[in-house]
């Protein structure tokens, strides 16, 4: 009988850009992880966490290539975690937010290897903050809701995002335009206020608020790459109310910035 040691495999949310979001038991598990297999949209800095001799593999997708299949990236986790080491499945912002970290845990789970899922900072909420945008104000968004522009075999239900208080639609980079339209023509009103937040919490983090029924035009002039989010709703009119945070540059203010700034106090 083969005497072996099972691994494990830790799902883990990197945050949404910005290396100082990344949560401390992120960090930790990078320290100890054996193999780390990471997406595309991770901040270089973070991979600085693992160990010198661990085994990177990157399985994302780069300036509009292939990425390695889903299903390929199930075998490899279970591969590794058989191997009996300790995996840091790395993805972008949260796990189970638009990550098909789900999809990886149930093929996990049927493969019987022990998993667990470490929460990220989503970039839902991240690129919203780092926008001055607060996505639920009392008085004026009591709820928000997240939705993709990019479901496969399924129409989005544009009736019920169109009603949204506060809407933030990832992945509708290509499809602003139809996406746009697509609230309007459920009943959204074309003045609503809405902003594209571009590469929220990165150090090239760019903000374009227009009208609903023009920030698909004003992102075309503006060239807005990915990735992006749209906010839609009364909580963008805010940002004009929060100059300070609305001119803070994202991902500047590091551990030396910190200590001038405690020096200063002194
Ligand atoms: N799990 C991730 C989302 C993955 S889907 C999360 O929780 O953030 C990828 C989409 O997320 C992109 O198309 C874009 O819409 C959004 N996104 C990811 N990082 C972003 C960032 N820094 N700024 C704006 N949008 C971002």
């Amino acid at each position: 009988m083969s005497q072996h040691v099972e691994g494990i495999v830790y799902l883990v949310g990197a945050g949404p850009g910005d290396p100082g979001l990344l949560t401390l038991r992120a960090a930790r598990l990078l320290a100890s992880a054996d193999t780390v297999v990471y997406d595309r949209l991770i901040h270089p800095e973070v991979l600085t966490h693992t160990r010198p001799h661990a085994r990177l593999v990157f399985v994302g997708k780069e300036g509009g290539g292939e990425s390695v299949a889903q299903e390929e990236i199930h075998t490899l986790l279970i591969a590794q975690a058989r191997l009996g080491r300790t995996v840091v499945r790395l993805k972008g912002g949260d796990p189970f937010v638009f990550g098909r970290g789900g999809e990886e845990a149930l093929a996990l789970e049927a493969a019987g290897i022990a998993y667990e899922v470490v929460p990220g900072v989503s970039s839902g909420l991240a690129a919203p903050a780092a926008a001055a945008i607060p996505v639920t104000h009392r008085g004026v968004s009591g709820s928000v809701t997240f939705a993709t522009a990019h479901r496969t075999g399924q129409a989005p239900d544009w009736a019920h995002l169109a009603g949204a208080e506060t809407l933030v639609l990832f992945m509708a980079g290509r499809r602003l335009e139809e996406v746009t339209l697509a609230l309007i023509a459920a009943g959204r009103a074309p003045s609503t206020p809405a902003a594209i937040v571009e590469a929220g919490t990165w150090a090239h983090q760019r903000v374009i608020e227009a009208p609903l029924a023009s920030i698909a035009a004003r992102a075309r002039e503006e060239a807005v790459g990915s990735p992006a989010l749209l906010v839609v709703g009364e909580v963008v009119s805010l940002r004009a109310q929060l100059p300070t945070l609305a001119r803070t540059r994202p991902g500047v203010a590091g551990p030396e910035q910190f200590l001038k700034v405690e020096a200063g106090h002194e």
